[in-house]
């Protein structure tokens, strides 16, 4: 069954109503000039604006086309496995909807895959339209997350890339809950390779990655793939214990060998601060790690489907 879809193309999308038809559009340019089979499978992320009805509408015109529906916006990364989860093709594409990954691209990826690579990401050499402030976010974090990791996350590289069906069936039975899609890609292993690309301008619209989001994916990305953030506890602990010590020499010097003994308010003030500071950051971050641990033992399901269309031509029941 699955073995005549040779190419998925799994596009999240989360209120693009401005975009989602011209982005339709650009797809099937690209790939009906592969002259093989393929499937645009939408995942509506809770869209509250008519991305819903167009891409439906889309559908019934298009027997190419299959959109699932979520029940309520579950995230970015969440659409991007119900779509892995979902997608029949020999490869799986996830790009997004706002055109930022152009959808030629995805020939080159194609070209990669037949030359045997199992993993074709694609990294950006150069980002258009965003603020400085996104563009400096977003490189601090992939080198942060470089740095702490002992997974090969390969920087500035998102989201868009092309997996072989191998590739997406480990992935399928991946049931973390706060994914962070791409370091788990680039954990799986297999044969992996880059393309570079320019990253455009978004078509129309707003971002949907507020700073909220941006902070909820790099503290998934880093938790999911380090511990190093658990251990700043010892090793801070184990750095102020030394030069608390040294203090205390001196401390002590001074009382024994000097007519003043300095009152000392302004120094309690200062290090209890400082120790408050630091120990409250730190359970800060020990709370990150058990609030994830929580997330995983209540197992319940990463997203919810309120409805699909295009799905029963396979003659499958996906409910
Ligand atoms: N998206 C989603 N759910 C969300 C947020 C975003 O499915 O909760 C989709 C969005 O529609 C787009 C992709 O994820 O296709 C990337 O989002 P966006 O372009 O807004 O992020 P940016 O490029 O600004 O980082
Ligand atoms: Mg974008």
């Amino acid at each position: 069954m699955s073995s005549e879809v040779a190419y998925s193309i799994v596009v999240p999308v989360f209120n693009e109503e401005e975009v989602i038809a011209v982005t339709y559009e650009r797809l099937k340019k690209v790939m009906d000039t592969t002259g093989r089979p393929y499937e645009l499978l939408f995942v509506n992320d809770g869209s509250k604006d008519k991305t819903a009805q167009i891409l439906s509408q889309i559908c019934q015109q298009d027997t190419n086309v299959k959109l699932i529906n979520f029940s309520r916006n579950f995230g970015h990364q969440v659409a991007i496995s119900a779509g892995m989860d979902n997608a029949l093709g020999q490869a799986v594409v996830v790009i997004d909807a706002d055109l930022q990954d152009p959808p030629e691209i995805i020939l080159q990826m194609i070209e990669k895959w037949q030359e045997g690579y199992d993993v074709v990401y694609a990294t950006r050499k150069e980002r258009k339209g965003e603020t400085l402030f996104k563009k400096w976010t977003a490189a601090m974090f992939y080198r942060l997350l470089r740095s702490i990791t002992d997974v090969d996350i390969p920087v500035d590289t998102g989201d868009f890339r092309l997996i072989d069906r191998k590739v997406c069936n480990v992935m399928r039975n991946i049931k973390e809950k706060n994914r962070f899609v791409r370091g788990l890609v680039s954990w799986v292993g297999f044969r992996q390779t880059a393309v570079e690309y320019v990253r455009e301008e978004r078509f129309a619209g707003e971002t949907k990655y507020p700073l909220r989001k941006m902070i909820k994916l790099s503290l998934d990305a880093m938790t999911a793939f380090s511990h190093k953030p658990l251990k700043l506890a010892t090793y801070l602990g184990l750095l102020f214990s030394s030069l608390s010590f040294l203090y205390l020499l001196f401390v002590v010097f001074e009382k024994l060998f000097t007519p003043y003994t300095v009152p000392g308010w302004t120094s309690i003030l200062a290090t209890s601060l400082f120790f408050n500071g630091i120990i409250l950051t730190i359970l800060g971050i020990i709370g990150e790690y058990i609030g994830r641990i929580y997330d995983e033992t209540k197992d319940r399901p990463l997203y919810i489907i309120d409805s699909t269309i295009g799905f029963s031509r396979e003659g499958e029941s996906h409910d």
